[in-house]
């Protein structure tokens, strides 16, 4: 008789037959150096793939599910593999479904502002082809030269330049997506103001939990006329923090409000060289667009702002080269710290921004009760906190450290009244702090939500919501005589 394992095995051999008969032998992958690369993300849990698969249609995807739903295996959906959750990683034998050949920009109106992209077209390649024509996608995650827009909506990702723009939500008009049985739907539109339920709204950010998106309905933002970039260094981080929140308090609300502590800006220069100041304790860059007399009189506020909050430098950027340079720096943060240690664990919480001086002390004495190292690059604009621990995961003793202090500032950061996460989702790695921030009912509602979408548990299963999250019985009862 033969064992699990060995059934497994023979059962991956017919999946695959079946999978090649659509996607012929040169797209679906049983190699094992792929299935281990193709089981992790950015982040740092680790998976393996049962097979990975290339499909470049929505035709090949709806049958890629119809097939794997025929064979009881899980699919996970794949951009580039950027997030930081685990949100692309199998938590068990998956077929996982890369999307990144499917990635044709078409259908681009520039009168509608609009274009249909194809899931794997990567975020800055979109602002590349239509930036001539004085559009971009204003989403802006610091991975956008790798990232995919099929995973920007599956994270509902956000950027240093969502301050002002809004998270990818605020720029996704329609979606198609392949459910449950390789049916493929196409929800929202162009018309604003679609009636019945937004389920395109439902779908972003759903982290391939309820489908796998195959098209994408962007909306394309005006360039603006006029830009300016500020840098200002402060002795301590509480005055670089006063500093957003006077700007914020004067009316303004700049495109970009970002960061960095004195050890963020060390790894950024001794890296990238990116011409931030070293020896300060924290580097605020900030950035206004619009037309020229509003950029200006706004920026020299700024200026004024961070000056009466003791800034010992305050610097605009003096051309676009300038302006690239301290964007460069300032995106290049996380593969700065990957520069100065084996691993290291990002996090990415929220906190109201009035609670960010008090929430960032109390982060810093986290990390030293714990001998850990730490450094940090943040949204400040609009609350979201990323501390970085660099560590090295050979040593146990080092990862479990590691972790106690991740929840632990989690924990602080709801109690403050913020969010588990900011911008990289719940994915594998906060699916079981969920209850700290939603109660059962929430929780629930949400389970059915995903019942609802995928009955048999077969997009991406385990992520998101806590294990034993059930819509069936955890559902508040519905009180006697609540329909009259
Ligand atoms: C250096 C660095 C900087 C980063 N900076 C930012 C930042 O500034 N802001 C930010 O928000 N994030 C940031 N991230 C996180 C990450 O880049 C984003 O979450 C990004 O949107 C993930 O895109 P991806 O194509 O790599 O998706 P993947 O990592 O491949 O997948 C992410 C999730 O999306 C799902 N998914 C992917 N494609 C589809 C699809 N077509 N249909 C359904 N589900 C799908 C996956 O199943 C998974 O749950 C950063 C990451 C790195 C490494």
């Amino acid at each position: 008789m033969a064992s699990p394992g060995r059934r497994l095995a023979l059962g991956a051999v017919t999946l695959a037959a079946d999978l090649r008969r659509v996607l012929g032998a040169d797209r679906v992958s049983d190699d094992p150096l792929e299935r281990h690369l193709y089981g992790k993300d950015a982040g740092v849990f680790r998976g393996r793939a049962a097979l990975v698969v290339f499909p470049e249609t929505t035709e090949e995807v709806a049958e890629v599910v119809r097939i794997a739903e025929e064979h009881r295996v899980p699919v996970v959906a794949r951009g580039a593999g950027t997030g930081l959750a685990g949100g692309a990683v199998p938590e068990e034998p998956a077929v996982v479904v890369a999307l990144t050949r499917m990635n044709r920009i078409w259908d681009v109106d520039l009168d509608d502002r609009t274009a249909w992209v194809g899931p794997g077209v990567i975020n800055l390649d979109l602002s590349r082809e239509t930036s001539p024509h004085g559009f971009h996608f204003a989403p802006d995650p610091s991975s956008q030269s790798a990232c995919t827009i099929g995973g920007n909506v599956a994270n509902n990702s956000g950027g240093p330049h969502c301050l002002l723009e809004g998270s990818t939500v605020n720029h996704v008009l329609g979606l198609e997506v392949v459910l449950t049985g390789g049916e493929v739907i196409t929800v929202g539109g162009a018309a604003p103001d679609p009636p019945g339920l937004d389920l395109r709204g439902v779908l972003v950010g759903s982290e391939g939990t309820l489908g796998i998106v195959t098209k994408v309905l962007v909306k394309l933002t005006p360039n603006p006329p006029d830009v300016r970039t500020m840098l200002a260094a402060f002795g301590t981080v509480e005055d670089a923090a006063a500093t957003v929140t006077g700007i914020i308090a004067a009316g303004i609300v700049p495109a970009a409000l970002e960061i960095m502590d004195r050890a963020m800006v060390e790894a950024i220069e001794n890296w990238l060289h990116a011409g931030l100041p070293v020896g300060a304790a924290a580097v605020l860059l900030a950035e206004v667009t619009g037309e020229t007399a509003t950029v200006e009189d706004e920026a020299r506020t700024i200026v004024e702002i961070a000056q009466a909050n003791s800034a010992r430098e305050v610097r605009i950027a003096s051309d676009e080269a300038e302006r690239a340079l301290l964007w460069k720096g300032r995106k290049s943060a996380f593969g700065a710290v990957a520069q100065t240690a084996p691993d290291y664990y990002l996090h990415d919480t929220v906190v109201p921004r009035t609670r960010l001086v008090e929430t960032m002390g109390r982060i810093y004495e986290i990390a030293a009760k714990h001998g850990l190292a730490m450094m940090n690059v943040f949204h400040a604009g609009d609350g979201n906190l990323h501390p970085l621990i660099p560590f090295d995961s050979s040593d146990p003793e080092a990862w479990e450290k590691v972790q106690k202090a991740a929840d632990e500032m989690v924990e602080l950061c709801v109690r403050q009244g913020g969010a588990l996460s900011g911008e990289h989702g719940i994915g594998r790695e906060k699916r079981d702090l969920m209850p700290l921030a939603f109660g059962e009912d929430d929780l629930a509602a949400q389970a059915c939500i995903k019942a609802a979408f995928d009955p048999s548990e077969t997009f991406n299963p385990h992520k998101v919501l806590p294990r034993g999250t059930s819509c069936f019985d955890r559902a508040v009862p519905i009180p006697e005589g609540a329909w009259i």
